[in-house]
């Protein structure tokens, strides 16, 4: 028999509206498979968390810790079998039980597949145990940390700075999304943190916001008399083009936050153009190029940050034209030497606040300095704080095509 046209467009839609109904509900059991991972890895961060808060548990979790040397290497077959059993065991366990728990009130199949991947790691735990052998995680190998922590994953930089940098803190294992939350994904705790333009009103307040973090401030500055004596806080005095003399003092920082600038405003004389450059843009690379030299040891990549004030004048007008040159020069070459990721680099694209540079700034520089520790300890690498809504637009599209663009056509500087 021959099928009218008609006929076969009947047979054709009522085969795909079968197919959709097991497209969907494939994708309903996938989703919820999805959830359920991402569920067992937040449970599992949060139990991490709180053995870091609550003594009982924590004497369980400590065992975790006691395993490993500053190098990550084992201290000894013992002490790493006690941590497997009283820590990754009864962590996996429990694990398994809350998920399972999960899987029977909801009911939904793909549940289940975050039971089973809990017990992925129950199994893991026991065959370590009872076999006696070591044989650690990715996240564990002993070695030098050869890459900057990541942003998107924990990887071995990210969770080493959870045993060897501040014990509260970095609790994810999988993806930093809890730490995140928490802001536990930055700590400042003890760190020495310097800064340059330390004299300014921006500068005062990150090292008054950076004292109450427990950090200690080296406040660099060109203008020591315009600085008052503070607890924590340890000036030096530095002049432009002499940075190098810095060096010797930026071997004992863990944070280089570049601060500095200068504003000609409307003038375009050579020498507004030449200050311009020099101060935004040339001395603040000068000063991240001796900081990087300083990038060395085992573990340095894990714990040395410079953060560099490019300002909002990167993508938005600044209504100073050569301020706004210097800074976009300074945040492109930023982006290209982020490629080599020698340490983490973070940008702070900051918006107007009132300053000397600036009287008619809108925000106060206290309130940015806030919100720039806020999110630091949240991992953002781009710390954008402003009010002008299309600079949270323009700046991740600026920073992602440029970062391609440098990426395809630059290559890494290869030693001699
Ligand atoms: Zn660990
Ligand atoms: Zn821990």
């Amino acid at each position: 028999m021959i099928k009218t046209f008609a006929q076969s467009w009947v047979e054709i839609g009522g085969s795909l509206q079968i197919n959709w109904v097991l497209v969907n509900a494939w994708l309903q059991f996938a989703s919820w498979g999805l959830f359920s991972v991402l569920l067992a890895e937040v449970l599992r961060d949060i139990y991490h968390a709180l053995c870091h808060q609550v003594n009982w548990l924590a004497k369980w979790h400590n065992k975790h810790h006691m395993a490993y040397r500053r190098d990550l290497s084992v201290v000894s077959l013992k002490i790493y079998q006690e941590s497997q059993l009283y820590h990754d065991i009864l962590e996996s366990s429990l694990l398994v039980v809350a998920l399972t728990l999960t899987a029977l009130i909801v009911p939904q199949r793909g549940l289940w597949l975050g039971v089973a991947y809990a017990c992925t790691f129950l199994y893991g735990a026991c065959v370590r145990y009872f076999q006696g052998k070591i044989d650690t995680d990715y996240n564990h190998l002993p070695g030098p940390l050869e890459t900057i922590p990541s942003i998107w994953w924990v990887n071995r930089s990210y969770h080493w700075r959870h045993h060897f940098d501040d014990v509260n803190a970095y609790y994810s294992g999988v993806f930093p999304l809890v730490d995140k939350i928490l802001g536990t994904a930055l700590s400042l705790k003890g760190k020495t943190v310097a800064l340059t333009g330390a004299s300014g009103a921006l500068g005062q307040a990150l090292t008054a916001e950076l004292v109450k973090c427990n950090a200690k401030v080296v406040a660099l500055t060109t203008n020591p008399e315009k600085l008052a004596e503070q607890t924590g806080v340890k000036v030096i005095t530095w002049q432009l083009g002499n940075e190098a003399e810095l060096k010797e003092s930026l071997q004992k920082i863990d944070i280089l936050i570049i601060n500095h600038g200068v504003n000609v405003y409307t003038s375009r004389t050579p020498d507004a153009i030449n200050s311009s450059y020099e101060v935004n843009t040339f001395s603040a690379l000068r000063l991240m190029d001796i900081f990087l030299a300083t990038v060395t040891g085992p573990q340095a990549k894990a714990t040395k940050e410079i953060w560099v004030n490019t300002s909002e004048a990167e993508v938005s007008p600044a209504l100073s034209p050569l301020y706004e040159l210097s800074k976009r020069a300074l945040g492109d070459i930023v982006t290209l030497k982020r490629l080599d990721g020698n340490c983490i680099i973070r940008k702070l694209i900051l918006g107007p606040f009132k300053s000397q540079l600036n009287p008619y700034g809108v925000m106060s520089a206290r309130q940015v300095a806030r919100v720039v520790l806020f999110l630091a300890k949240r991992d953002l690498r781009n710390i954008i704080v402003t009010i002008n809504p299309l600079t949270y637009l323009l700046f991740p599209l600026k920073e992602t095509s440029t970062w391609l663009y440098y990426r395809v056509f630059s290559r890494i500087a290869k030693s001699e």
